[in-house]
């Protein structure tokens, strides 16, 4: 699956955060396996209401909805990347995930104490970032020099990992993240496990006030300019009012979320946008016994993403039956579609596209 590490310097809500976001999965728990793999790593399903259609549809007796996981990273202070803090610990944690959520305290309360002594959100990200080079200029340096003899020895993979830590290391003394350097197609795996910190996307969270939520403040604008300026994306959330939500029904949540002029949760928005983020795609399993949510990267071709479900799959794939998503609903399932000629038969060459109803035929 895919992970999101959440990171920011203390007290801006991260935990608060992830509970809201955790809390609100162990309460759907009914309908979908979930699973809390660590206290601090948890398992949250993507909403989607294009699921439920479909198994209204197909009368799926079970609704199982793609999940994403986040990884709450405590620890990130400054000087970390010297070993202050958690140190060096906590930097194995991101190196592992693939997109970081870059939580930012965006509210005034003079009853939490920010560790600089003022709110000043853009300030918190460039500190953190620059952690983070600091943790990759580092790492980098360390890599290059173990790699000499074999980079000299003429090994192909070497030479190709040294030439790409050789621009990332640029990019980084000139105090540029890892992310703003153009990566070949051909490159793109050896760049992506080399695992640089500063290479991840990076979503920014801005935490603001209770009921500053449905609009943001002076501070987010901030973030979102910053964020607009890099690329980058960014969320308007309070945690606080995602605790507060993650503990009603869905029915007092629903009400609870108009009052405050809000479309839905943030943290759907928050799921939604690390979706985004990493490029990711969802296809769909349909049947009497289960309506099923699966998640692809964006191009995937047909036989890869039947090893989402199995590797059997993948092995023996001979074709996948396709629906797009508007033509199942357009014709009231299955049987509907086939019967409009809306059922394709897609081959190992197909790609799979975002809403696709599948059903794969394999070879045993
Ligand atoms: P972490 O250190 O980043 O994990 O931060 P926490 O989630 O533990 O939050 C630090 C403190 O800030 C706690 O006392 C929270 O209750 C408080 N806090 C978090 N989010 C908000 C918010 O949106 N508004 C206010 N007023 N306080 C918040």
């Amino acid at each position: 699956g895919f992970k999101m590490g959440i990171v920011g310097l203390p007290n801006v809500g991260k935990s608060t955060l992830f509970n809201a976001l955790t809390k609100t999965a162990a309460a759907q728990a009914a309908n979908f396996p979930f699973c809390t793999i660590e206290p601090n790593v948890g398992d949250v399903a993507v909403p989607d209401a294009r699921l439920d259609t479909l198994a209204e549809i197909a009368g799926s007796k079970q609704i199982i909805p793609t999940r994403m996981t986040f990884v709450d990273i405590a620890g990130l202070v400054k000087g970390a990347s010297k070993g202050e803090g958690l140190g060096n610990q906590f930097l194995a944690n991101i190196r592992e995930t693939d997109a970081i959520a870059h939580v930012l305290r965006c509210f005034e309360d003079g009853d939490v104490t920010h560790v600089d002594g003022r709110v000043n959100p853009v300030e918190d990200a460039e500190t953190i970032e620059t952690e983070l080079m600091l943790a990759d200029l580092e790492s980098v340096e360390k890599r290059r020099q173990g790699l000499t003899r074999k980079t000299r020895g003429g090994d192909k993979e070497a030479i190709q990992q040294d030439r790409l830590l050789e621009a990332a290391q640029k990019a980084l003394e000139d105090g540029q993240p890892a992310r703003t350097v153009s990566v070949d197609e051909d490159d793109l795996k050896a760049w992506t496990l080399l695992q640089l910190l500063t290479s991840k996307p990076v979503l920014y969270v801005c935490n603001v006030g209770e009921s500053e939520s449905a609009t943001g403040n002076a501070h987010s604008e901030a973030v979102a300019a910053m964020a607009a300026a890099q690329g980058n994306s960014h969320v308007i959330i309070s945690a606080q009012i995602e605790e507060e939500i993650s503990q009603l029904d869905a029915e007092e949540a629903q009400m609870f979320l108009e009052e405050m002029g809000l479309e839905e949760a943030g943290l759907d928005r928050l799921i939604r946008a690390g979706y985004d983020l990493l490029h990711l795609e969802t296809y769909f399993t349909v049947g009497p016994k289960e309506a099923r949510a699966w998640t692809i990267q964006t191009g995937t071709s047909a036989p890869k993403a039947a090893g989402v479900i199995h590797g059997d799959f993948e092995k023996g794939f001979i074709r996948a039956e396709t629906i797009a998503y508007d033509d199942y609903i357009a014709n009231n399932g299955e049987q509907g579609s086939k019967e409009a000629g809306k059922m394709r038969a897609e081959g190992k060459a197909y790609t799979v596209k975002d809403g696709d109803v599948l059903h794969f035929l394999f070879n045993t």
